[in-house]
């Protein structure tokens, strides 16, 4: 029995760690925000718990564009502070995770009635490199229209001026989650997921911990803590109810779904970011054997814990498409997959959807409450050390203890322990020596190293246990095994959605692995008869509700 407390087999263990003591800080919330933070105060010395009621980044956090970005558009809303902050922190998370940061090239056409053009657009960009602190070489450059064209045939010609080539970085936001998550749990944190906060425990008028369901036995706990950190994504406003102090600035949740196409129905030759006749922007990204499309911004008021990709927004997104590649011609029935995530804004007054600020804010409340929102993916460092910063001031005057500064730039994150930035090849062919089977591809190899980083080793040792060849079912076996014991798994939608992507981006793999790993996971689990049903219930309402739109009446 393994003592790893994001092991599934350990989560009694876990659960009386969590309340057998009193905590410095609890996190509500296992997005990227809770992650960040429990990694942050944990490293600085904290004790710290965190609870999450889904899966971890069960809520926006898996269901971004998946860019470590600085924001380009967010030059045309004036946010320099924003652009500069979050432009450097992504060449820290680059460092710190290379396996699930890939550097990109973006292109950007400029088109005639565009947003931006030539000349703003090369000022706009020169700025993004420099407050992004870009190295010189890799510095945008500007293209002609002859230029863009080779660079992408598939683009419409008639309104084509020209185009400029930038640097993005391509993540996967789940799995930067778990590495956080998992880095955290290393430095102390225990981390725990299917417990939802349903109400807050008070001393004296202040929040001292919260009442816990555990949603996987069923049953219920109490965590007790000095201070409390709402990281609750767009579900912050609930926990501020629950605390009574939603009073003043509140949410404006705005919704933003992507398409999924076979890349052949899409072939384009690197990622491009495009004007839309209303005057947004938005996104195609080639990944694999896929392209996706995205993104959408409307307001939002439905379930929360349940947002729907709607017919509208379908249309919206395939005819930007088809006007920018107008050969191409994308159909709702070409669509392979889908997800839409939820932005948690903070509500301005008089302003749509794309104007709203995407910076962060921390609300204190009567009670010591702490809430975060707003934010981005790529800020989430920072983020943690501001609130972080927050909670050690209180605690360092209230008991004259003292916590370490800041250091998660210097942290490299579970599976990013490369010798150097350019060794991911050289790690990889020796992971294919050490697999020592044909039936293995360097492909699958690297499919595991751009998930799990230098773990893929572990999970090859779990594949060549009792001496066994490695075959792609015993890896696939072994994948599983590994996110069971490290990652928290507890059944395959957080294996198939969150921990390999494979639901938006390999769905049509699920035939053939979804019947090996029911089988698998059911006897590990030992699951009764009525969890079998049901878990088979809940992979099925996921499996379809990708393509559910082509049901819908709008
Ligand atoms: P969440 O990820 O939603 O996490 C909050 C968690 O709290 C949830 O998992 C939820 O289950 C949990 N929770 C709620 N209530 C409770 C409770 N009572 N008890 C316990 N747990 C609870 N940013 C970028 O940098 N790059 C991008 O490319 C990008 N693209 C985006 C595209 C879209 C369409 C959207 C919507 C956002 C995008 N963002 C992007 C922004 C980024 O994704 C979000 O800012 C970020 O994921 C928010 O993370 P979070 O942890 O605050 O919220």
């Amino acid at each position: 029995m393994t003592t790893n407390t994001l092991s599934v087999f350990s989560r009694k263990n876990t659960i009386s760690l969590l309340t057998s003591q009193t905590f410095d800080l609890l996190v509500i919330g296992g997005g990227i925000t809770g992650a960040g933070i429990a990694l942050d105060a944990a490293s600085r010395g904290m004790k710290v718990a965190l609870i999450e009621k889904n899966d971890f980044a069960f809520g926006t956090s898996s269901r971004s564009t998946k860019l470590i970005h600085g924001g380009l558009r967010y030059l045309k809303q004036l946010e320099f502070g924003l652009v500069k902050e979050v432009g450097r922190e992504r060449a820290i998370v680059y460092k710190n995770a290379p396996h699930i940061v890939h550097a990109e090239n973006m292109l950007l056409p400029i088109v005639e009635n565009g947003s931006l053009g030539r000349t703003t657009t090369a000022l706009g960009l020169s700025m993004y490199d420099w407050l992004a602190g870009v190295r010189f070489s890799e510095w945008k450059q500007m293209l002609t229209k002859f230029a863009t064209k080779k660079k992408e045939p598939l683009l419409r010609e008639d309104i084509l001026k020209g185009g400029a080539l930038y640097k993005e970085y391509r993540t996967d936001d789940a799995r930067l989650v778990i590495e956080i998550m998992k880095t955290a749990a290393q430095n102390g944190a225990i981390c725990l997921n299917y417990a939802e906060a349903v109400s807050l425990v008070y001393q004296e008028g202040q929040v001292a911990g919260a009442e816990v369901k555990d949603k996987i036995e069923d049953g219920s706990f109490a965590i007790k803590a000095k201070k409390v950190i709402n990281a609750a994504g767009p579900w912050v406003d609930e926990i501020r109810a629950k605390d009574n102090s939603l009073k003043g600035k509140k949410l404006h949740l705005t919704k933003g779904v992507h398409l999924v196409v076979p890349y052949e129905k899409l072939p384009i030759q690197q990622s491009a970011y495009f004007d839309v006749p209303d005057g947004r922007m938005i996104f195609v990204i080639p990944r694999g054997k896929i392209t996706y499309i995205g993104t959408t911004d409307t307001s939002y008021y439905d379930s929360i814990d349940d947002p729907q990709v709607s017919k509208t927004d379908v249309a919206y997104l395939l005819t930007a498409v088809n006007y920018m590649f107008p050969t191409i011609q994308l159909t709702s029935h070409d669509i392979t997959s889908s997800w839409a995530g939820l932005r948690p804004l903070i509500h301005e007054e008089g302003k749509g959807p794309s104007e709203l600020s995407r910076k962060d804010e921390i609300f204190v409340s009567p009670s010591g409450l702490l809430s975060m929102a707003g934010g981005k993916l790529t800020g989430y460092r920072k983020m943690a050390e501001r609130v972080v910063d927050m909670v050690a001031g209180q605690l360092e005057s209230a008991e004259g203890l003292s916590y370490k500064k800041c250091f998660t730039d210097e942290i490299t994150l579970s599976g990013g322990d490369f010798k150097h930035l350019d060794a991911i090849d050289e790690f990889t062919e020796l992971q294919m020596m050490k697999a020592a089977s044909e039936k293995i591809t360097l492909g699958d190899i690297r499919n595991l190293i751009d998930r799990y980083g230098t773990n893929t080793e572990k999970i090859i040792l779990l594949a060549q246990k009792d001496g066994k060849q490695v075959t792609p079912e015993s890896l696939l076996f072994a994948e599983l095994q590994y996110c069971l014991e490290e990652e928290a798994v507890t059944n395959l939608n957080d294996f198939f959605i969150r921990r390999t992507g494979k639901l938006y981006f390999e769905r049509e793999q699920l035939t053939w692995e979804y019947p090996l790993l029911k089988n698998k996971i059911e006897t590990l689990l030992q699951w009764s008869d009525s969890q079998k049903a049901f878990n088979a219930q809940e992979f099925e309402k996921e499996y379809d509700a990708v393509l559910s739109f082509l049901n819908h009446h709008n």
